[in-house]
């Protein structure tokens, strides 16, 4: 019997669930009375896959549109049962990357193997138990939402009860026989989340899965992120959100003008960009005094004031320095924070011009 504790994606309340490996288990918040299913990850499946330590393998593509190299000799691979952000400015390559992954487009040349089979010889099977969550979702509009998910159901070989609990753990279960052309954006994105995770896919491709949505929807999409490694899935994700990329990934990827220039899990690029996190010191009273004493201390990169606050970007093994220097020069501190680099100082590094 295995113990999960999970969050209700409706209000974030804690919900406590045990069950054994592979089973599924029906969940009503004891809140808000949301209703939705967990899976338990089937143990056995993901132990047969760590032999095969990869579930995606690109191999160097590239693909053009009339001489212009949208993706340049891009190779990754991506670890059975990780999380891996794929990140790049606008018009880096990122969904032509994605597309060429799953043949919706022909690369000029690469290969991608999934779970160590080839897409193009093996594309049913592939396809079989792949999710996309497309940049731009698409469904029949003179369908409802039940009737276009249970039409993908059908092909992914689920029930319409589990299209229902996804539709309401999306928070649609109102708009569940609405038709999908009186949709709102945000709506359609989330429906189209729905579809991607509709049978249980061991492999996640998402592709922009924030756009549009408010920030309940993000942390909801995140938590469905994470609830479905937990179940055992591999998800490839790009995103525009940095801060979503950070909280949920174990490496990510940044690709930019079509070119792969960092991969890496976050606190490595960091590392290996000698980015320093940033010390905030809440000061009683801030002196010049007080200011000279801590622009001393070695080790110390920049000092910004900002009202009772000092800002220092700094090797963390000055931390106990900064203290007493700003004691000795007669400052009480009330409060001090470490913020570590984030993912946006190093897309930034990695992608200025
Ligand atoms: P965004 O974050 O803005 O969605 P992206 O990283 O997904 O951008 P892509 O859509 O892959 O970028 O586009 C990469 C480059 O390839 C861009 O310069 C784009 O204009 C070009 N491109 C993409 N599709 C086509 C196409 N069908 N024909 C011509 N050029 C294309």
């Amino acid at each position: 019997m295995v113990k999960k504790i999970l969050m209700c994606p409706n209000c974030n309340t804690k919900i406590t669930i045990e069950g054994n490996p592979g089973e599924k288990i029906y969940i009503t918040c004891s809140n808000c009375e949301s209703k939705g299913s967990y899976e338990f990850s089937n143990k056995k499946f993901t132990s047969e896959k760590k032999g095969n330590s990869y579930a995606l393998e690109v191999r160097n593509l590239s693909k053009s549109f009339n001489g212009f190299k949208a993706v340049d000799n891009v190779s990754f691979e991506v670890k059975v049962g990780e999380i891996f952000g794929f990140l790049g400015p606008n018009g880096a390559g990122k969904t032509t990357t994605i597309k060429s992954i799953l043949d919706i487009i022909h690369a000029d040349s690469g290969n991608i193997l999934f779970n160590n089979l080839d897409i193009l010889k093996n594309e049913k099977e592939v396809k079989n138990y792949i999710g996309y969550l497309p940049e731009k979702v698409a469904f029949y509009n003179n369908l409802t939402a039940l009737q276009n998910l249970c039409f993908y159901a059908e092909m992914k070989n689920t029930s319409k009860d589990e299209c229902k609990l996804l539709i309401e753990e999306f928070g649609l279960k109102e708009s569940m026989n609405k038709k999908v052309g009186q949709y709102s954006k945000g709506m359609v994105q989330k429906l189209g989340m729905a579809r991607a995770v509709l049978g249980s896919p061991k492999i996640l491709i998402l592709d922009e899965p924030s756009g549009g949505l408010d920030p309940r929807g993000v942390v909801l999409i995140r938590n469905k992120i994470r609830e479905m490694r937990d179940k055992g899935s591999t998800i490839f994700v790009s995103s525009h959100v940095l801060s979503e990329i950070q909280e949920v990934c174990d490496q990510v990827a940044i690709i930019n003008k079509g070119s792969l220039v960092a991969k890496d899990s976050v606190s490595n690029l960091s590392t290996k960009l000698n980015l320093k996190p940033t010390i905030k010191v809440e000061v009683e009273k801030i002196s010049d005094v007080i200011l000279k004493a801590v622009k001393k201390v070695k080790g110390i990169d920049k000092v910004d004031r900002d009202n009772n606050y000092l800002n220092i970007v700094c090797d963390p093994k000055t931390k106990a320095k900064i203290i007493i220097a700003i004691e000795s020069a007669g400052g009480n501190i009330i409060n001090l924070q470490t913020k570590e680099p984030s993912l946006e100082d190093v897309f930034l590094r990695y992608t200025e011009e």
